[in-house]
């Protein structure tokens, strides 16, 4: 039975994939924006390279369309290629047929660029929002076996999401469940996996999540989007309080994720969880 391992995720998008912005959130813009993903990805391969680390890549299907070679690059370098959805639409807006099509179009696109078989998913914006979510069958129909999907942090995620793996039965069978890491900040409940929140707290409290989750038989995932390491990130027209969740804390990233991977290497979510979780013990 595998130990509880570091799990890495990254969000393989533009940075111009910004849910609900009234510029930016717009897909036939997309086309008119400087692409930066490859050589931010490249950025984010890299730093796996050296800390002999493995990571999940959830790709955009729009992106797979534009740079099959970057999918191609991400499994040959070893690491496991998910689904982060076709045109990074909010998965709670969709209708159950519109879910499905942005679904299968996006694996489409990543099998057809050499993604291998796609067995994880994650929503836009962790928008399956809670347990309830329809979708979580759609996956399970379709054939997908892991999503991390849900935020315990309110108010993108439900307080009452799992704060750790756990196997959701749904009405098309289990799935599951595997959350980013939680904790405190400034006495709430925020996001320590990635993100801002995490970005802005100090190096110690993210490691010693970290550790405590190990120690406590848990894998816990992180997560980064590309755009977050790019030093050549274009400049964007976002409001104050956007401005800071998208490059707050930015230039901690590499230093940061340099210390906690050299001393814990990462892994992808089908190596910490190889079976869908049953040998980890993960409770139904
Ligand atoms: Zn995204």
């Amino acid at each position: 039975m595998p130990g509880p391992r570091l799990v890495l995720t990254v969000d393989v998008e533009e940075w111009f994939h910004v849910c609900g912005h009234p510029e930016y959130d717009v897909p036939v813009r997309w086309d008119t924006f400087p692409s930066r993903v490859v050589p931010a990805t490249e950025r984010v391969l890299g730093l796996l390279e050296r800390t002999s680390s493995r990571a999940t890549f959830f790709v955009l299907g729009w992106v797979a369309r534009r740079h099959p070679g970057l999918v191609r690059r991400i499994v040959a370098a070893g690491h496991e290629v998910g689904c982060h959805g076709d045109l990074h639409r909010r998965a709670n807006v969709l209708s159950g047929e519109e879910f499905r099509t942005d679904l299968l179009s996006a694996r489409a696109a990543l099998e057809k660029a050499g993604s291998g078989t796609v067995a994880a998913y994650r929503a836009a914006e962790w928008s399956f929002r809670s347990t309830a979510s329809p979708h979580l069958a759609t996956l399970v129909e379709e054939g997908f076996r892991v999503d991390s999907s849900l935020l315990a942090v309110p108010p993108i995620g439900d307080a009452s999401n799992p704060t750790r793996p756990v196997v959701l039965e749904t009405p098309a069978g289990p799935l599951l469940e595997v959350p980013p890491l939680v904790g405190t900040f400034f006495g709430r409940p925020a996001m320590l996996g990635g993100g801002w929140t995490s970005r802005l707290s100090r190096e110690a409290r993210v490691t010693a999540a970290v550790e405590a989750a190990l120690a406590g038989g848990d894998s816990p995932v992180l997560y980064l989007h590309p755009w977050e390491v790019d030093d050549e990130h274009p400049p964007m027209d976002l409001s104050p309080v956007a401005r800071l969740v998208h490059f707050g804390g930015r230039e901690r990233v590499i230093p940061r994720l340099t210390r906690l991977l050299s001393k814990h290497p990462s892994v992808s979510l089908a190596e910490a969880f190889p079976d869908g979780g049953e040998q980890r013990g993960v409770a139904a």
